[in-house]
């Protein structure tokens, strides 16, 4: 008998994850993630894979980032006429993210096509389109945390909490052999302990493999009741000055999240309680899920919202959905808090409120998530002195502050402790999703506290767990 794992993508590179996992009577892929990159290598990676998606027996998705579901779509447009497994909360997020990647990928392919046309090439078809993404949901089956559910002849898939975002799990498969079982854990996203709102990271029992993420595998996060002291700090600064506090965000977690802490800094008197505006239909539309899937927060989130006081919302927020009540936060002259995405500050609204108020010094960018090299973010946080928005150029005067501290992902120390967490007899450790830095920094970690050898596959390759 047989059991391997075919390392497809997010292998030494943070994106796209994807990972097939065979054995004598099934194949199984855990993620099926968009790979983000330059346009050429995002159209051919996220086009083509490595298997036949008809030969596939399911898709365990771990959670609703766009690295781990988004190209879902492109399998099933290719043959994949199995289910896609993932946690109920999980699904109810995919229903937004997956039409709304649809939507941007409908978006660039005019962008090209327009391009193309100019100079005479023939026009290209997007990976999907929206409506596409939309039939994609049909196929998903939702999975209980803790239930174990047979997804093939020889698979048994149970989810636990992962912690990282909100329906986020860590899937054990459990492989039934004549002989043995194998249980292969896969903790790719990994959350930290103690975050507000979530639940933390769970350790499942008898792990032989574990997949894990490195994305921060040789960083440390700051501390956040400092991050949270910081950005009390600039809200008071700039409401002093008078100006306005702009937040680029990602629109599924972190955006919830940063609410989250304001509403806290508020209750306890800590800054003024000023009007706050979370702008995006996707920002509005996931904090909904949110809200409707509040027995899946940590205790006091669940008794906050048993109590009717919804930490996601008060009465000084303002969810915008329309382009024109958008639109209109432009004269808005007081000041306010204005969050929005793209995160990276690569599309979506915020550029439109970079674009009004970054060269106003009484105003505030507070950057809270990673921004990617050669991004408008990135070069807000290297408080380059002019920045190009919709290919003009504007000063940067507004302040710039970036808080890392925010991370939902497991920086390399807890990391460690959480494979320490695992059973002893872990027979061996994959490091993926994560630059090869900061993998290897991790692989350091783990050989020098725990003394285990853990691999960092490449993409492509395989890797025997049991063999005749
Ligand atoms: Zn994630
Ligand atoms: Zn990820």
């Amino acid at each position: 008998m047989t059991v391997a794992i075919n390392f497809c993508g997010g292998a030494r590179t943070v994106t796209g994850s994807m990972h097939l996992v065979s054995t004598d009577h099934s194949n199984v892929i855990l993620d099926c993630g968009l790979f983000q990159g330059r346009r050429d290598e995002y159209y051919d990676i996220n086009s083509n894979f490595s298997f036949h998606p008809g030969s596939l027996d399911a898709c365990v998705l771990s959670h609703a980032h766009i690295d781990h579901c988004g190209n879902i779509p492109s399998l099933i447009k290719q043959g994949f006429r199995s289910r896609v497994h993932s946690t109920p909360v999980t699904r109810d997020l995919c229903r937004y993210m997956l039409p709304d990647s649809g939507y941007i990928q409908e978006a660039d392919i005019k962008y090209v096509n327009k391009v193309n046309r100019k100079r005479g090439l023939p026009p290209r078809k997007p990976l999907y389109t929206k409506i596409e993404a939309v039939r994609s949901l049909r196929q998903f089956r939702p999975v209980e945390y803790h239930k174990s559910f047979p997804i093939s002849k020889d698979v048994v898939l149970t989810f636990y909490e992962a912690g990282h975002i909100l329906g986020s799990a860590i899937p054990v498969l459990e492989i039934k052999t004549a002989k043995k079982q194998i249980r292969i854990a896969y903790a790719v996203d990994l959350g930290r302990e103690g975050m507000p709102l979530l639940r933390n990271p769970e350790s499942p029992k008898d792990i032989d493999y574990l997949i894990v993420e490195s994305t921060y595998g040789g960083r440390e996060h700051g501390d956040i009741k400092e991050a949270e002291r910081v950005l009390a700090d600039i809200i008071r600064r700039t409401v002093k000055r008078g100006g306005k506090i702009i937040i680029p965000s990602f629109a599924l977690e972190r955006t919830q999240l940063i609410v989250y802490f304001i509403n806290e800094l508020i209750k306890r008197n800590k800054i003024p309680r000023l009007p706050m505006y979370v702008d995006g239909p996707l920002a509005v539309n996931l904090t909904s899920v949110f809200r409707n899937n509040w027995q899946y927060f940590d205790k006091i989130t669940q008794e906050a919202f048993l109590k009717n006081a919804d930490p996601l919302g008060y009465d000084h927020i303002t969810y915008v959905k329309h382009v024109q009540q958008s639109k209109n936060l432009n004269h808005q002259k007081k000041p306010c808090i204005i969050i929005s995405g793209s995160g990276m500050c690569e599309n979506g609204r915020i550029l439109h409120h970079l674009k009004n108020n970054i060269e106003n010094p009484k105003n505030a960018i507070v950057i809270i998530g990673y921004t990617a090299r050669n991004t408008l973010g990135r070069r807000i946080v290297e408080k380059n002195d002019i920045v190009r928005i919709f290919g003009r150029p504007h000063d940067l005067k507004a302040e710039v502050v970036v808080l890392d501290a925010f991370s939902s992902h497991a920086d390399g120390d807890d990391i460690v402790e959480y494979v320490r967490g695992l059973n002893e007899k872990l027979k061996q450790v994959f490091l993926v999703h994560g630059d090869m830095e900061q993998s290897e920094a991790l692989r350091v970690k783990l050989r020098g506290k725990l003394k285990l050898k853990p691999r960092i596959p490449a993409k492509g390759e395989t890797v025997y767990l049991a063999a005749r």
